[in-house]
């Protein structure tokens, strides 16, 4: 339990829009969440984008939190829960994401795309697009082929290692 706590205190993925999107809120506790954290409504049905407004080193609303965080465990913790993968591996993994997120972000800087979205999660989407588009248009150059190289080496950690499905 400990080493769980402490696994998700180190990581955060999770909430800082690396390995998610958004988050769907359960209609029951919308009244609630809306008093102590911005989220989207339509149609009765609430949702918030990350990366989480209320992620700072961890859950600043943790005994508020929304239901669906509450009750989201990823395949890297399960896996450590269940002790098929020991603490110091997690956190290589953690950390190898965290890594190639940053070298991702760096590579986008140095190219100069310019990306809507705010989560890393949603700029992998719209990433791939626009390298779609500029392969379709042109050749890619090598540092476009490197780059999308890396996403999908991320891509594969991630479905590997924390089996979001
Ligand atoms: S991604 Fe997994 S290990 Fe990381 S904070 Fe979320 S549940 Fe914890
Ligand atoms: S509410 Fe807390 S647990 Fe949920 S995404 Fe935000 S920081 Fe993470």
């Amino acid at each position: 339990m400990i080493e769980s706590t402490n696994l998700c205190l180190s990581c955060g993925l999770c909430c800082d829009g690396t390995l998610i999107g958004f988050v769907r809120l359960d209609t029951k506790e919308l009244s609630d969440l809306r008093e102590i954290k911005h989220i989207e409504e339509a149609d009765g049905k609430g949702f918030f984008l990350q990366p989480c407004d209320d992620y700072c080193d961890g859950c600043t609303i943790y005994s508020q939190r929304p239901k669906q965080c509450a009750k989201f465990k990823c395949g890297l913790l399960k896996s450590v829960e269940k002790k098929k993968v020991d603490f110091d591996s997690a956190i290589e993994v953690i950390n190898t994401v965290k890594q190639k997120k940053e070298v991702i972000e760096k590579k986008v800087a140095k190219l100069k795309l310019e990306l809507k979205h705010k989560s890393f999660y949603f700029k992998t989407v719209e990433l791939k697009k626009i390298l779609q588009h500029i392969k379709y248009e042109s050749d890619l150059s090598k540092n476009h082929q490197q780059l999308m190289s890396d996403l999908n080496a991320l891509e594969l950690i991630i479905s590997e290692k924390f089996d979001l499905l």
